[in-house]
């Protein structure tokens, strides 16, 4: 089976990550798709967010129609005796370890069946620090990448933003500078599919800032999800 798993902070999951997952699904014949919420994630630690519980219900509201996404609890905080705290914002969870997508894929691989083809979905902006991720190189050898582009990023960003044992020579990548982000680029050690601007440009934090702000969250957010933010009074 080919699995994707799409991981990311969804605070809170968004019609741009939605779309994101369907078009690779439908390009890649994607038989389940994990939404993998990270408990932390390594790259926006300074970042206050919300509790893991409620970026999970909200993945869960959101995915509720589509059999084949999957709410996952891969990036769970671990178990430790103590109860989630729905409130602790910070403090307690910092001191876990950070969530690393290396481990994730692994774990996932793990009870899955040998011959799964694993895929991993992210956006271009994601993908250009791909090279700071913990064990960058592993990655690329246990799965193919989807990327999303976005407007004004060429094939030479996504060429130069791999690990620089990955990375094709300058020489090489000179003329991808005036190609568009497209096809599939496969290198020794890592292969990229690339798809098309997704146009839908929802983002988390316009939708937290709206939140904030008493906005109609309709336009990037399914109603489900966006009763969950009112009810529970997220973002204010
Ligand atoms: P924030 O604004 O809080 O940084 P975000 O939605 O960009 O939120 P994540 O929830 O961590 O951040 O995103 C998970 C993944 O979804 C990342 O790979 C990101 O690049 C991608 N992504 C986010 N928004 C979009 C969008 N509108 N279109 C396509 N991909 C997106």
């Amino acid at each position: 089976m080919n699995i994707g798993l799409f991981g990311g902070t969804f605070d809170p999951v968004h019609r741009g990550h939605l779309a994101l997952a369907r078009a690779a699904q439908e390009q890649y014949k994607l038989h389940r798709v994990h939404f993998v919420p990270a408990n932390i994630p390594p790259h926006k630690q300074r970042q206050p967010l919300s509790p893991f519980v409620h970026r999970f219900a909200m993945l869960a509201l959101a995915t509720a129609e589509e059999k084949t996404f999957v709410p996952s609890l891969l990036e769970a905080p671990e178990e430790s005796g103590v109860p989630i705290r729905i409130n602790a914002r910070t403090s307690k969870d910092r001191e876990e370890k950070p969530n690393y997508t290396i481990d994730t894929v692994r774990r996932l691989k793990q009870s899955g069946k040998s011959n799964d083809k694993l895929f991993l979905l992210i956006g271009m902006d994601a993908f250009a620090e791909i090279a700071k991720w913990h064990q960058a190189e592993a990655l690329f050898r246990e799965c193919e990448f989807v990327v999303a582009s976005r407007p004004g990023y060429s094939l030479a960003d996504v060429a130069n933003a791999l690990p620089e044992s990955l990375r094709p020579r300058p020489e090489v990548t000179r003329p991808f500078q005036k190609q568009a982000a497209t096809g599939d680029l496969v290198l020794a050690g890592a292969t990229i599919h690339l798809l098309a601007d997704l146009r839908q440009p929802a983002s988390a934090t316009a939708i937290r800032q709206a939140a904030a702000s008493g906005k109609s969250l309709g336009r990037f957010v399914d109603a489900p999800v966006a009763e969950y933010i009112r009810k529970m009074g997220l973002y204010k």
